[in-house]
Protein backbone atom coordinates (compact mmCIF):
# COMPACT_ATOMS: atom_id res chain seq x y z
CA UNK A 1 0.00 0.00 0.00
CA UNK A 2 2.46 2.44 1.35
CA UNK A 3 6.51 2.24 -0.15
CA UNK A 4 8.97 4.75 0.72
CA UNK A 5 12.74 3.60 -1.01
CA UNK A 6 15.92 5.70 -0.33
CA UNK A 7 13.84 8.66 1.35
CA UNK A 8 15.82 11.79 2.35
CA UNK A 9 13.65 14.76 3.88
CA UNK A 10 15.10 18.18 4.64
CA UNK A 11 14.56 21.89 6.72
CA UNK A 12 17.44 23.96 4.75
CA UNK A 13 19.99 22.29 3.70
CA UNK A 14 20.24 19.81 6.74
CA UNK A 15 18.83 16.48 5.61
CA UNK A 16 16.90 15.00 8.92
CA UNK A 17 16.19 11.81 7.03
CA UNK A 18 18.82 10.10 5.46
CA UNK A 19 17.85 7.30 3.23
CA UNK A 20 14.92 5.33 4.92
CA UNK A 21 13.44 2.54 3.06
CA UNK A 22 10.08 0.79 4.70
CA UNK A 23 7.01 -0.78 3.44
CA UNK A 24 3.35 -0.89 4.76
CA UNK A 25 0.47 -3.37 3.79
CA UNK A 26 -2.50 -2.45 3.51
CA UNK A 27 -4.17 -3.38 6.73
CA UNK A 28 -0.75 -3.30 8.65
CA UNK A 29 -0.21 -1.49 11.94
CA UNK A 30 3.18 0.02 11.69
CA UNK A 31 5.44 1.48 14.52
CA UNK A 32 8.17 3.86 14.52
CA UNK A 33 10.40 4.32 17.66
CA UNK A 34 13.64 6.37 17.85
CA UNK A 35 14.59 8.82 20.86
CA UNK A 36 14.02 12.41 21.03
CA UNK A 37 15.51 14.02 18.08
CA UNK A 38 15.98 11.06 15.66
CA UNK A 39 13.65 12.30 12.88
CA UNK A 40 10.71 10.39 13.44
CA UNK A 41 7.89 13.79 13.61
CA UNK A 42 10.08 14.41 10.17
CA UNK A 43 9.71 11.40 8.58
CA UNK A 44 5.48 11.91 9.15
CA UNK A 45 5.45 15.13 8.00
CA UNK A 46 7.60 14.17 4.87
CA UNK A 47 5.34 11.72 3.95
CA UNK A 48 2.56 14.22 4.07
CA UNK A 49 4.92 16.97 1.99
CA UNK A 50 5.35 19.33 5.11
CA UNK A 51 9.17 20.00 4.97
CA UNK A 52 11.13 21.87 3.10
CA UNK A 53 12.92 19.18 0.33
CA UNK A 54 12.36 15.55 -0.35
CA UNK A 55 13.68 12.87 -2.45
CA UNK A 56 13.59 9.52 -3.26
CA UNK A 57 10.21 7.26 -3.78
CA UNK A 58 6.74 7.46 -1.69
CA UNK A 59 4.33 5.11 -3.61
CA UNK A 60 0.89 5.12 -1.75
CA UNK A 61 -1.23 2.69 -3.56
CA UNK A 62 0.62 2.97 -6.86
CA UNK A 63 1.07 6.79 -7.08
CA UNK A 64 4.04 8.91 -6.84
CA UNK A 65 3.61 11.13 -3.83
CA UNK A 66 6.67 12.82 -3.93
CA UNK A 67 5.55 15.38 -6.40
CA UNK A 68 1.88 15.40 -4.60
CA UNK A 69 1.04 19.03 -2.36
CA UNK A 70 -0.10 18.34 1.10
CA UNK A 71 -3.75 18.76 0.31
CA UNK A 72 -3.92 16.33 -2.71
CA UNK A 73 -1.82 13.58 -0.15
CA UNK A 74 -4.57 13.98 2.09
CA UNK A 75 -7.47 13.67 -0.58
CA UNK A 76 -5.33 10.70 -1.61
CA UNK A 77 -6.70 8.89 1.72
CA UNK A 78 -3.73 10.00 4.41
CA UNK A 79 -4.49 11.20 7.47
CA UNK A 80 -2.03 13.08 10.01
CA UNK A 81 -2.53 13.76 13.32
CA UNK A 82 0.17 15.64 14.61
CA UNK A 83 2.26 15.85 17.77
CA UNK A 84 0.24 18.11 20.39
CA UNK A 85 -3.24 17.01 19.02
CA UNK A 86 -4.00 20.57 17.24
CA UNK A 87 -7.74 20.91 17.13
CA UNK A 88 -9.24 24.57 16.28
CA UNK A 89 -9.66 25.62 20.11
CA UNK A 90 -12.27 28.22 19.17
CA UNK A 91 -14.75 25.99 17.09
CA UNK A 92 -16.91 23.40 18.14
CA UNK A 93 -16.53 19.67 18.58
CA UNK A 94 -19.05 19.43 15.57
CA UNK A 95 -17.02 22.42 13.95
CA UNK A 96 -13.54 20.32 14.00
CA UNK A 97 -15.41 17.42 13.18
CA UNK A 98 -16.93 18.75 9.98
CA UNK A 99 -13.57 20.24 9.13
CA UNK A 100 -12.17 16.61 8.57
CA UNK A 101 -14.49 15.79 6.21
CA UNK A 102 -13.32 18.41 3.83
CA UNK A 103 -10.51 16.26 2.25
CA UNK A 104 -13.04 13.99 0.94
CA UNK A 105 -13.12 13.46 -2.50
CA UNK A 106 -17.15 12.47 -2.26
CA UNK A 107 -17.90 16.25 -0.97
CA UNK A 108 -19.72 14.89 1.29
CA UNK A 109 -19.71 16.75 4.20
CA UNK A 110 -20.95 13.96 6.88
CA UNK A 111 -19.69 13.07 10.13
CA UNK A 112 -19.11 9.50 9.96
CA UNK A 113 -21.31 7.90 13.21
CA UNK A 114 -18.95 5.40 14.20
CA UNK A 115 -16.61 8.00 15.59
CA UNK A 116 -19.29 8.78 18.29
CA UNK A 117 -19.27 5.25 19.08
CA UNK A 118 -15.75 5.02 19.25
CA UNK A 119 -15.89 8.40 21.65
CA UNK A 120 -18.99 9.13 23.02
CA UNK A 121 -18.16 12.33 24.71
CA UNK A 122 -17.61 13.41 21.15
CA UNK A 123 -21.37 13.54 21.08
CA UNK A 124 -21.64 14.61 24.34
CA UNK A 125 -20.10 17.78 24.19
CA UNK A 126 -20.69 17.78 20.12
CA UNK A 127 -21.57 22.02 20.50
CA UNK A 128 -18.76 22.92 23.18
CA UNK A 129 -16.15 24.74 22.52
CA UNK A 130 -12.82 22.28 21.63
CA UNK A 131 -10.58 24.41 23.42
CA UNK A 132 -12.84 23.93 27.15
CA UNK A 133 -12.09 19.78 26.49
CA UNK A 134 -9.42 18.30 28.66
CA UNK A 135 -6.34 16.81 26.49
CA UNK A 136 -7.20 13.21 26.34
CA UNK A 137 -11.02 14.98 25.04
CA UNK A 138 -8.82 16.93 22.29
CA UNK A 139 -7.02 13.68 21.11
CA UNK A 140 -10.13 12.37 20.85
CA UNK A 141 -11.19 14.91 18.84
CA UNK A 142 -7.97 15.05 16.80
CA UNK A 143 -8.33 11.43 16.29
CA UNK A 144 -12.29 11.74 15.11
CA UNK A 145 -11.57 14.76 13.03
CA UNK A 146 -8.95 12.61 10.70
CA UNK A 147 -11.36 9.89 10.77
CA UNK A 148 -14.18 12.06 9.35
CA UNK A 149 -12.00 11.92 6.12
CA UNK A 150 -12.19 8.13 6.03
CA UNK A 151 -8.67 7.84 5.29
CA UNK A 152 -7.07 4.85 3.82
CA UNK A 153 -4.08 5.01 5.97
CA UNK A 154 -3.40 7.18 9.47
CA UNK A 155 -0.48 8.51 10.52
CA UNK A 156 0.06 9.47 14.05
CA UNK A 157 2.74 11.41 16.21
CA UNK A 158 2.54 10.34 20.25
CA UNK A 159 -1.15 10.60 20.42
CA UNK A 160 -0.71 9.30 24.07
CA UNK A 161 1.59 11.65 25.18
CA UNK A 162 0.77 13.77 28.28
CA UNK A 163 -2.42 12.21 28.68
CA UNK A 164 -3.95 10.07 31.47
CA UNK A 165 -3.83 6.88 32.07
CA UNK A 166 -7.49 6.11 31.76
CA UNK A 167 -7.81 7.54 28.35
CA UNK A 168 -4.49 6.42 26.82
CA UNK A 169 -5.97 3.19 27.49
CA UNK A 170 -8.87 4.13 26.09
CA UNK A 171 -7.28 6.01 22.93
CA UNK A 172 -4.79 2.42 22.59
CA UNK A 173 -8.23 0.25 22.48
CA UNK A 174 -9.61 2.59 19.42
CA UNK A 175 -5.93 2.27 17.85
CA UNK A 176 -6.80 -1.31 17.82
CA UNK A 177 -10.11 -1.01 16.81
CA UNK A 178 -9.50 0.68 13.78
CA UNK A 179 -7.11 -1.17 12.70
CA UNK A 180 -7.72 -5.10 13.64
CA UNK A 181 -11.68 -4.55 12.75
CA UNK A 182 -12.08 -1.94 10.53
CA UNK A 183 -9.00 -2.78 8.63
CA UNK A 184 -7.66 0.88 9.09
CA UNK A 185 -3.91 0.85 8.06
CA UNK A 186 -1.73 3.00 10.51
CA UNK A 187 2.12 4.39 10.68
CA UNK A 188 2.37 5.29 14.92
CA UNK A 189 5.61 7.15 15.81
CA UNK A 190 5.57 6.28 20.16
CA UNK A 191 7.69 6.29 22.98
CA UNK A 192 5.42 4.23 24.45
CA UNK A 193 7.66 0.66 23.65
CA UNK A 194 4.58 -1.21 25.46
CA UNK A 195 2.17 -0.23 23.21
CA UNK A 196 4.11 -0.98 19.71
CA UNK A 197 4.99 -4.23 20.87
CA UNK A 198 1.75 -5.32 21.72
CA UNK A 199 0.19 -4.30 18.51
CA UNK A 200 2.59 -3.67 15.74
CA UNK A 201 3.10 -5.79 12.47
CA UNK A 202 6.23 -4.19 12.33
CA UNK A 203 8.88 -1.35 13.76
CA UNK A 204 11.70 0.61 12.45
CA UNK A 205 13.88 1.91 14.75
CA UNK A 206 15.32 5.59 13.60
CA UNK A 207 18.83 6.92 15.03
CA UNK A 208 19.86 10.51 13.36
CA UNK A 209 17.39 9.65 10.33
CA UNK A 210 18.88 6.17 9.11
CA UNK A 211 17.42 3.39 10.40
CA UNK A 212 18.87 1.15 13.46
CA UNK A 213 16.61 -1.60 13.50
CA UNK A 214 13.88 -3.06 12.34
CA UNK A 215 11.46 -6.15 13.08
CA UNK A 216 8.08 -7.70 14.19
CA UNK A 217 6.66 -6.15 17.11
CA UNK A 218 7.75 -8.63 19.28
CA UNK A 219 11.47 -7.86 18.44
CA UNK A 220 11.12 -4.85 20.40
CA UNK A 221 12.20 -6.25 23.95
CA UNK A 222 13.24 -5.09 26.86
CA UNK A 223 17.18 -5.76 25.55
CA UNK A 224 16.46 -3.75 22.47
CA UNK A 225 14.68 -0.62 24.65
CA UNK A 226 18.12 -0.92 26.74
CA UNK A 227 20.30 -0.81 24.20
CA UNK A 228 18.70 1.83 21.86
CA UNK A 229 15.99 3.93 23.65
CA UNK A 230 16.99 4.24 27.61
CA UNK A 231 18.47 7.79 28.25
P1 LIG B 1 11.72 13.29 16.71
O1 LIG B 1 10.32 13.32 16.22
O2 LIG B 1 12.39 11.97 16.53
O3 LIG B 1 11.87 13.80 18.12
P2 LIG B 1 12.12 15.45 14.83
O4 LIG B 1 11.72 14.88 13.52
O5 LIG B 1 11.16 16.35 15.52
O6 LIG B 1 12.58 14.28 15.79
O7 LIG B 1 13.47 16.27 14.63
C1 LIG B 1 14.60 15.73 13.94
C2 LIG B 1 15.62 16.83 13.70
O8 LIG B 1 15.11 17.80 12.79
C3 LIG B 1 16.03 17.57 14.95
O9 LIG B 1 17.41 17.78 14.90
C4 LIG B 1 15.28 18.86 14.85
O10 LIG B 1 15.99 19.89 15.46
C5 LIG B 1 15.18 19.09 13.35
N1 LIG B 1 13.94 19.82 12.99
C6 LIG B 1 12.68 19.43 13.30
N2 LIG B 1 11.77 20.30 12.82
C7 LIG B 1 12.47 21.28 12.18
C8 LIG B 1 12.11 22.50 11.48
N3 LIG B 1 10.84 22.85 11.31
N4 LIG B 1 13.12 23.25 10.98
C9 LIG B 1 14.42 22.88 11.14
N5 LIG B 1 14.82 21.76 11.78
C10 LIG B 1 13.88 20.97 12.31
Amino acid sequence: MLEVKDLYSYYGKSPVIQGIDFQVAEGGFFGVVGRNGVGKTTLLRTLMGLTDRATGTIRFNGQDLLQKTTPERAGAGIAYIPQGREVIPRFTVRENLIMGTFPREDGSRDIPEHIFEMFPILDEFIERRAGDLSGGQQQQLAIGRALAMKPRIMLLDEPTEGIQPNIVQQIEQVLKQLNREMGLTIILVEQNTRFVREVADEFLLIEKGRVSLRGPGEALTGEVVEKYLSI
